[in-house]
């Protein structure tokens, strides 16, 4: 079958996006409600689903915030990240994951992947930690988990602070239990293509009393009106302190409101995420010119992204062209992500392309392949049928 962009026909009429929020009826209706109530901002949805989030994931303490990056920052905060400090990451991640420590004046070192499961590497994060090394921000690609326990082996007898970025996988299990108490603080996103969203949103889950302390001052400008934390004990009741720097990092109660209704269809969305995955998997495994992303046996993955590597030996073209193909036939393929130091800023910083070779390998030929709650089957089908037809014609 000739592809479209050859002047085929399409294997659908309209662009299938590669992500896409779900909300209805009952989210307008929660959403709603708390924009004609007396709380606009912080208010009592946000304590709500701030608790429903630490329940959920079996955490102590969850702190909102205006979103994932925010949250990210604040984390970097609470671990007392400063100038001189180095913060290790996957360099196969959103930019937000590395600029945290940037924000906090550290400095970014990138260990690379794992060849199959494309998570960070936990023999590569050993190879990169030095006397400086302050913090490690794993991140959970594509929802599934790295492996904790590995990671927390290698830090155990040190200050060494775990910032999981858990935006990929709310929901995830690793090895039983969910992601969110396992890590110092871990980072959840609810942007509008994660697995739940309040818009822009995110959170921080932690078991630990004094990063709590420091991400509810910080996310509020570092103002506090706690009596155990002021300087000058004996003023007004209109009294309040600034400790530190801090930001307005707030979500709106309307944001939580719709949170709290997302969290309702969680269940729903995860067996929903997890059908289409198994879908997919049994219909790539047999299609020749393309490798699934490996499941490590620890990882129970609700998927927030679904990975493709093209095996170039066997095309005729390379990623670009199959990009384009893929486009063509109006399946929304996307790549995630270009390794973060490549982007020209971080190059400017000095960071080198060869940096992290498996990396910048897997990016070469990465595609991401639509999947949200809301595909129906012949979504489903037609991506199958689309890649089915591109790999074909362009396969040696
Ligand atoms: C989405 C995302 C973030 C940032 O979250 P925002 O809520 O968009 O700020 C950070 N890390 C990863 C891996 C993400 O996918």
């Amino acid at each position: 079958m000739k592809p479209a962009i050859l002047g085929g026909t399409p294997i659908r009429n309209k662009l299938l996006p590669y992500a896409k929020q779900y909300v209805d009826d009952e989210d307008c209706f929660a959403v709603n409600e708390v924009l004609k109530s007396n709380f606009l901002t912080t208010g009592p949805k946000v304590k709500e689903f701030e608790e429903i989030i630490a329940n959920y994931v079996s955490a102590k303490y969850a702190v909102s915030f205006s979103n994932g990056t925010a949250a990210l920052h604040g984390a970097c905060y609470a671990a007392g990240i400063k100038s001189g400090d180095e913060v290790i990451t996957t360099p196969i991640t959103f930019a937000a994951s590395a600029n945290c420590a940037l924000y906090m004046g550290g400095t970014p070192v990138f260990a690379d992947i794992d060849e199959e499961t494309f998570n960070i590497d936990v023999n590569e994060i050993a190879m990169k930690i030095t006397d400086k090394t302050k913090a490690i921000v794993p991140v959970d690609y594509t929802g599934q988990a790295v492996d904790i326990d590995a990671i927390k082996d290698l830090v155990k007898g040190t200050d060494i602070i775990v910032i999981e970025d858990g935006a990929h996988s709310l929901g995830t299990k690793y090895k039983g239990t969910r992601v969110g108490s396992l890590s110092d603080m871990t980072m959840f996103s609810f942007h509008p293509v994660k697995t739940i969203t309040t818009g822009e949103g995110g959170i921080i889950t932690t078991n630990n009393e004094e990063y709590y302390t420091k991400l509810i001052n910080f996310r509020s400008h570092n103002i506090t009106r706690d009596i155990n934390q002021l300087e000058n004990k004996n003023s007004g009741e209109w009294y309040y302190e600034q400790l530190d720097i801090g930001f307005n990092y707030r979500m709106t109660d309307f944001q939580a409101a719709l949170g709290l209704s997302q969290m309702k269809k969680l269940n729903k969305f995860i067996a929903r995420r997890k059908e289409i995955v198994n879908r997919y998997n049994e219909a790539f495994k047999e299609l020749d010119g393309v490798i699934l992303q490996k499941n490590a046996y620890f990882s129970d993955t609700v998927n927030h992204l679904y990975v493709l590597k093209l095996d170039l030996p066997k095309l005729k073209v390379d990623r670009k062209e199959i990009y384009n193909a893929l486009i063509g036939e109006n399946i929304g393929v996307h790549v995630h992500y270009i390794p973060v130091y490549w982007h020209p800023y971080y190059q400017r910083l000095g960071y080198k392309k060869g940096l992290c070779p498996k990396a910048e390998e897997l990016y070469n030929t990465l595609l991401t392949v639509p999947l949200f709650p809301a595909m129906s089957d012949e979504d489903v089908e037609d991506v199958i049928n689309g890649f089915n037809k591109i790999i074909n014609y362009y396969r040696r």
